[in-house]
């Protein structure tokens, strides 16, 4: 390397690139130029000269973090506490009516705030589950790709819908549903407009139904029809709770997934949210397919809905990322402490040996990866892939004595953020702060939807 790169995060005192060798290099170094990573190497080999330079001595680097499910524009009606004490299906009946405020203007300033928390805890990539669109509310997809841009996060769009209403037998009511037609033209419109299909993109687009009770049966066919079409990838929530299980079978005579095959969507396009209640040979199913699963550890809990099944969908060859849900989950989005309860319920269920610092940072960024269709490109620090990067301080009261083992320290530790968080060569976070001079402005603006959206009177 003999030209000036961007930027040099230098002397680290382990970078995790967790490439496919999953090599660790002590007094390690990343190079990114054009946003991309063009240089990785330990304390042996030169360094190459760069126009800025990130000292990451006493840190541990590792590839930004990767969020592979979420609603952002439920950080609208955070810790709302009518909702608080409601299993799934309650909490969103309460939901619902306040979601259906939501418009361009909220949508936007909920993603700027909700991707500016993101980056605070290391994430670089992240997609959002968007499926409330309100009669009249805009083009709110749009507004968010907008918020990503300003900020300058990855972002994997996914088009969202809802079109099987109360009247109908689903749950939520007539004003957030649009019929199918809308819907596609809706979904075909925005893959075409915004969904980069380049492999350092910075905004992708996926078709996201919500799930198999708040869409028809013809829905679900199309969109997968749609999405073989228009080659994007597809998301919905799959075998969340149980009562999904007595709903398919009372509506459609079968359980979830073989609903979810039946309509074609048994296929390595899509990835699914939570997926915590296949039974054995479904898991087998979904390996078979190549179908992702988005492990999403604190909604689960706090929605009390059951334990994933992580160990058993890797070893039957499932892509396992992880999501931090929207407000269902803990209320906080934090990657970083989705890895660390991906690890402690993994070892809760099968055993301490079972499911390390390094198997759950796996989940964080390769599974990610891997469930938005984007191995090699994101969730590892490799030649040619996207200069995505989090920066984590070992120092300070909580890592003192934790000397030994960086990657144990930063799951074991804690709670933390990164110092930085760098996505394609450029910071997000710097010293643990947002770049971005925009945040009071934003947070205000947030507060005034916060307040639309919850019907307070000020
Ligand atoms: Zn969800």
């Amino acid at each position: 390397m003999t030209e000036e790169v961007d930027l040099l995060i230098a002397g680290a005192e382990l970078v995790a690139t967790m490439d496919d060798r999953r090599r660790e290099l002590r007094n390690g170094w990343v190079a990114i130029a054009g946003g991309v990573i063009v240089g990785v190497g330990d304390g042996r080999m030169p360094t190459p000269a760069a126009s800025r330079v990130v000292d990451a001595r006493g840190c541990l680097v590792t590839p930004g973090l990767v969020n592979t499910h979420h609603h952002i524009y439920q950080n609208l009606t955070r810790a709302y506490r009518p909702a608080t004490s409601g299993t799934l299906f309650p909490w969103l009946q309460t939901l619902y009516p306040l979601w259906s405020r939501i418009d361009e203007e909220s949508v936007h300033v909920s993603a700027w705030v909700g991707f500016a928390e993101l980056a605070l805890g290391g994430c670089t990539t992240t997609m959002d589950h968007l499926y409330v669109h309100p009669r009249g509310g805009g083009d709110l997809i749009s507004a968010e790709i907008m918020a990503a841009r300003d900020i300058g996060i990855r972002f994997h769009a996914t088009r969202g819908s809802m079109s099987l209403s109360e009247k109908d037998g689903g749950l939520p009511p007539d004003s957030v549903v649009q019929d199918d037609d809308t819907i596609l033209a809706e979904s075909e419109r925005l893959v075409l407009a915004h969904h980069d299909r380049s492999p350092h993109a910075m905004v992708q687009v996926a078709l996201a139904p919500c799930s198999p009770f708040s869409v028809t049966r013809d829905l679900m066919r199309r969109t997968a029809e749609l999405a073989e079409r228009l080659d994007v990838r597809l998301h919905t929530h799959l075998a969340e709770d149980p009562d999904e299980d007595v709903f398919c079978m009372e509506t459609f005579g079968c359980r979830p997934l073989e609903y979810f095959e039946d309509v074609g969507w048994g296929s390595s396009r899509a990835w699914v949210a939570h997926c915590v209640h296949p039974n054995d040979e479904e898991i087998v199913r979904l390996g078979q397919w190549g179908t992702g699963v988005a492990h999403c550890p604190s909604s689960n809990l706090m929605l009390g809905v059951g334990l994933c099944r992580v160990h058993e969908l890797r070893e039957a060859g499932v892509a396992v990322g992880l999501g931090c849900d929207g407000s269902s989950s803990t209320d906080s989005a934090s990657l970083w402490m989705e890895a660390r309860n991906a690890m402690l319920i993994g070892r809760t269920r099968r055993g301490p040996a079972t499911m390390g610092a390094r198997d759950a940072l796996e989940l964080a960024t390769r599974g990610g990866a891997a469930c938005l269709g984007r191995t090699g490109q994101i969730g590892e620090l490799s030649v040619g892939a996207c200069g995505d990067v989090a920066v984590w301080g070992l120092d300070g009261v909580i890592f003192a004595g934790a000397i030994n083992d960086p990657i144990e320290a930063l799951l074991r530790c804690g709670p933390t953020a990164p110092r930085h968080t760098i996505v394609a060569g450029r910071s997000l976070v710097e010293d643990g702060r947002l770049v971005s001079h925009r945040v009071d402005e934003m947070l205000a603006a947030h507060r005034r939807a916060a307040e639309r959206v919850q019907g307070v009177i000020s």
